[in-house]
């Protein structure tokens, strides 16, 4: 579904991502893992039109999309989860959610003179879909909760809850289990692999948990020094000696 080809990203003259080659097949939920420094973020804002690469090449089921801004990648189906911005700590679970779709009718004038019944209608089509999401996330209860008091692993919850809002077909996790308690790091992994069988997501998924890893993972590519330096099952991997190496010299 994804193929990086010789992908360069260089901050002056260090070399992030220093001719990272793999590939992400469809249906997978690939485990991206690594020493700290690996370039496994850099490279994955460089896929998601975050940053864009010095060189190198990136294709979507054979469409080049090196570069592409994140807008347009979203409107393909390939996201990158973020952080809760801060401003948005002040709405409610329910209408961060209800934010996502892009094109919504009540952004241009022209519908707020002459389309208001149309903006009712998909307001309410909007609020009905982000109640199933959240009955979906079992986190029905905290629709009306402002997003700013909900617990670091249910923010998660709701990254994942706001792809879902949208016709993904590929998402990029940053780090999900980073600050999140084991049950409800284990809720969100029950909740990806649910998305992936259910709803068809391809996901890349950064972590350094290896429970984690091994509970939804399959395949793991090993990055370290800004390349790929393994492919293969996580238990391949952990006795890769290479990959062994690479975790002792940081
Ligand atoms: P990982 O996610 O594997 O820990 P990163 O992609 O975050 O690795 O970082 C790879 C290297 O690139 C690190 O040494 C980091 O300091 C450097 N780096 C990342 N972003 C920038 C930036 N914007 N400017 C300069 N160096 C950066």
């Amino acid at each position: 579904m994804i193929v990086v080809e010789n992908l360069h990203k260089h901050f002056g003259g260090f070399h992030a991502v220093d001719g990272a080659s793999l590939q992400i097949e469809k249906g997978t939920i690939t485990g991206l893992i690594g020493p700290n420094g690996a370039g496994k973020t850099t490279l994955f804002n460089v896929i998601a039109g975050v940053l864009p690469p010095t060189s190198g090449r990136v294709t979507m089921d054979g469409e080049d999309i090196t570069g592409l801004p994140p807008h347009e990648l979203f409107g393909k189906g390939l996201l990158r989860t973020f952080q809760i911005a801060h401003e948005f700590h002040s709405m409610t679970v329910r209408e961060n959610l209800m934010m996502v779709p892009a094109g919504q009718t009540g952004e241009t004038l022209w519908n707020t003179w002459f389309g208001r019944k149309r903006i009712a209608d998909e307001e309410r089509a909007l609020r009905a879909k982000a109640d199933e999401v959240l009955e979906f996330l079992t986190i029905s209860h905290l629709a009306d909760e402002k997003a700013g008091n909900m617990s670091g692993g249910q923010k998660k919850l709701l990254e994942l809850g706001r792809t879902m809002m949208v016709d993904a077909k590929i998402v990029f996790l940053d780090e999900v289990g980073a600050g999140v308690n084991r049950t409800l790091l284990m809720t969100i992994g029950d909740t990806i692999l649910q998305l992936n069988k259910e709803r068809g997501y391809t996901f890349v998924v950064i972590e350094h948990d290896m429970d984690f890893i091994g509970k939804i993972c399959g395949p793991v590519i090993c990055m370290a020094e800004g390349k790929k330096l393994a492919e293969g099952s996580l238990e391949e991997i952990k006795s890769n000696e290479q990959v062994i190496e690479a975790y002792l010299g940081t």
